[in-house]
């Protein structure tokens, strides 16, 4: 394996193919990723990666790709962004862990004070530290259900909001997320929301019909928790019609009920606010985060009213790993980095690109149904040609002719018919356009 590649942002910014993908040294890791890995861990693209930085991935066998997913919005300041590494390296230097909830840290605190400070509400709040987003939607709804008293949780058409039990529960997809796991968890109930593209509800009709749903199948005075994802990620980068998500927020306020964003995805500079609820002005009780915090170190966060957060009681919340110190130096650092880089200006710029691109292309091809999404987190919906009806074959072999040829692009939507966009924040116009025209090539040749 070469140890010349140089990490992170030194890496030259091109697409570059040296052999098909994968290549041989790609397939033979692969080979034993089968195994020794449980299947059900699947890959999205086969290459094993070596190095990557700024927009693009490095594998093994010497390719260079475009990287349109960012590890799935993760690496918005770009993988081994300078500011991270070097706030890590201090970091492990010191220590690596004491847990905690056994010796506490200043970096906790200090992820915590900066959470508190950008999350929107003018209010006191406070913070929770976890691993993963899924562990902090579980957390928020623990917190809800001991601050009200109350069981039930509300979910919406579309939602993803983990893997765990109780989150697995809640997404609106069988396939992957939830054949022959189950039983999943009580008391969660889903209602419509809305797709603008395919309902053509307002926002107000939207908001409507959910809250009647919630009303005739659940009560509102049984309801501890709404939890909605201001644009929804793996449903298919969904933005409810204007108006749902401020109609949500007053009335859940008005029922005593904790409403709960999940900005996992679209938190942390994406959509070009630093939060999507920002946008609408939407002030939620509670915030989840993780995705775009920590510069691809795992950590997530629960962020509140201080009433609501501080309900549980001393002891009821946290984890081994919570709030690791490394995660959370580099935190501060990728936190830094967005701020210092001006990056939710730059995410709006990336959205700009690519809305251009794929609106100029819509015009000779009615196939891309529908083209959406904020700032940095874009996607294109495929239908067949003449009609709303999903394509997800054609999305697959989009997906497959740009890994060909050296582009990753994620997939998503409940039809799994969507192309997602969501490249590092530290992408160039010319590597993000070369990567887009790879699939138009796609589509062209589909
Ligand atoms: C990814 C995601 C999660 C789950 O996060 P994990 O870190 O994978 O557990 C939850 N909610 C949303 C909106 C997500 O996009």
């Amino acid at each position: 394996m070469s140890t010349s590649i140089q990490g992170g942002p030194s890496l030259p910014q091109e697409r570059k193919l040296v052999t098909a993908i994968p290549g041989p040294k790609s397939q033979e890791i692969l080979a034993r990723k089968n195994a020794a890995v449980a299947s059900g861990v699947g890959v999205a693209l086969p290459v094993s990666i070596v190095a990557a930085g700024g927009g693009v991935l490095v594998d093994v066998d010497g390719n260079s790709l475009i990287d349109l997913g960012s590890g799935i919005a993760v690496t918005g300041v770009g993988n081994s962004a300078p500011r991270v590494v070097e706030a890590v390296k201090q970091q492990v230097e010191q220590f690596t862990h004491t847990c905690f909830t056994v010796t506490p840290y200043e970096g906790y605190i200090a992820v915590s004070e900066k959470l508190n400070e950008l999350i929107p509400g003018d209010f006191e709040k406070r913070s929770a530290l976890f691993n993963s987003g899924a562990e902090a939607v579980e957390n928020a709804i623990k917190v809800a259900r001991h601050y009200t008293g109350r069981n039930a949780v509300v979910v919406f058409d579309h939602a993803y909001h983990g893997r765990t039990n109780l989150t697995m529960g809640m997404p609106a997809k069988n396939i992957p997320y939830k054949d022959g796991f189950g039983p999943f968890a009580p008391e969660v109930y889903r209602v419509p929301t809305s797709y603008p593209y395919r309902d053509g509800l307002s926002g107000a009709e939207a908001a409507a019909n959910a809250i009647s749903q919630i009303d005739k199948q659940v009560g509102f005075n049984n309801v501890a928790a709404v939890i909605i994802e201001p644009i929804q990620g793996e449903g298919g980068f969904i933005a409810p019609a204007p108006g749902v998500l401020p109609a949500l927020q007053q009335w859940a306020n008005e029922q005593g009920i904790v409403f709960i964003l999940d900005e996992v995805q679209t938190g942390f500079a994406r959509t070009g606010d630093m939060f999507a609820a920002q946008h609408e002005g939407v002030v939620a009780d509670i915030v989840t985060t993780a995705k775009g915090i920590a510069g691809g170190l795992p950590l997530s966060a629960v962020t509140g009213r201080a009433d609501i957060m501080d309900s549980a009681h001393a002891g009821g919340l946290g984890g081994t790993y919570a709030g690791n110190p490394i995660a959370c130096a580099a935190a501060l650092a990728t936190i830094e980095t967005y701020e210092a880089e001006n990056l939710t200006e730059r995410a709006n710029q990336i959205g700009a690109v690519i809305t251009e691109f794929f609106t100029t292309l819509q015009q000779s091809d009615d196939r891309i149904g529908d083209i959406r999404g904020r700032g940095a987190m874009q996607a294109i919906e495929l239908v067949e040609s003449g009609s709303k009806a999903p394509n997800p074959a054609l999305t697959g072999a989009i997906a497959k002719f740009a890994a060909d040829n050296g582009v990753l692009v994620l997939t998503c939507g409940t039809y799994g018919n969507v192309i997602r966009f969501l490249p590092a924040l530290a992408i160039s116009d010319e590597l993000l356009l070369e990567g887009l025209q790879v699939v138009a090539d796609a589509l062209a040749a589909n």
